[in-house]
């Protein structure tokens, strides 16, 4: 690795990483757990490829994505840094040989067509791709997320076809609740999930705001952008 000289904006990174690392230590502490327990995901969208190259240097190994086309751009930017990619938006079906082709894990799986097509385009590509279930935690279909009680018959369906593998559980705190009920539904489901399926033990919850009650709910993953990186401009299409 080289070692360049510290700019404003590695800096700025630099705090914003050390904060978090704080919150994380002081969650896992509150909650009689290991640090290593956590695994901390930058997510960058919005962001350039030059801030995860600065992410990268201090030690940050795993980036997030919600766009396929912004993500596909950055990856290959970024192609010569070892990292792990995660996909966290919504995938369209017509976008799954796309995202196919460069993300590690994929955090919205949330119906079997998608699965299938994602299954389809792995091994096209000669990868396995780790898949997470997300769970709709308002208990709303159609939002993004299966509805809990469709978790199960999805997990064991995305468990047999080939090219993935069944990782765990993502979930989004609606707005305006308190968080905390929403990521122990969340563990409900992940443990009913890793009784038949015992390598899924991931559970991808907590954001910026929310990353304490995350952490006290069992999450292994948290998905962290503005806390790190600073607040995203609103995004025009
Ligand atoms: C943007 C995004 C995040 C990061 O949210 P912050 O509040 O900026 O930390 C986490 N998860 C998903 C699914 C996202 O789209």
């Amino acid at each position: 690795m080289t070692h360049a000289a510290p700019s404003p904006r590695g800096e700025e990174i630099a705090a914003g990483l050390a904060e978090v690392e704080r919150r994380i230590t002081d969650a896992c502490a509150a909650a009689g757990r290991s640090r290593s327990e956590i695994t901390l995901i930058a997510v960058t969208k919005t962001y350039p490829a030059s801030d995860v190259r600065l992410l990268a240097g201090l030690g940050v190994a795993d980036v997030g994505e919600n766009r396929d086309q912004e993500a596909a751009a950055k990856a290959a930017e970024c192609a010569d840094l070892a990292l792990t990619w995660h996909f966290i938006g919504q995938v369209q079906t017509n976008k799954a040989r796309s995202v196919a082709a460069y993300a590690d894990l994929i955090h919205g799986v949330d119906r079997l067509r998608l699965a299938e097509a994602l299954s389809r385009e792995a091994v096209r590509a000669g990868r396995e791709i780790g898949c997470l279930i997300q769970v709709s935690l308002d208990g709303r279909a159609g939002r993004g997320g299966a509805l809990p009680a469709d978790v199960l018959p999805l997990a064991d369906a995305l468990a047999a076809l080939p090219g993935l593998s069944l990782r765990g559980v993502m979930g989004v705190a609606p707005l305006g609740e308190d968080p905390a009920p929403a990521f122990a539904r969340l563990y409900g489901v992940a443990q009913a999930v890793q009784k038949d399926h015992h390598h899924a033990n991931i559970i991808s919850a907590g954001m910026s705001g929310d990353l304490p009650q995350a952490i006290a709910n069992g999450a292994t993953h948290l998905r962290v952008g503005t806390a790190l990186l600073g607040r995203r401009k609103p995004f025009v299409r």
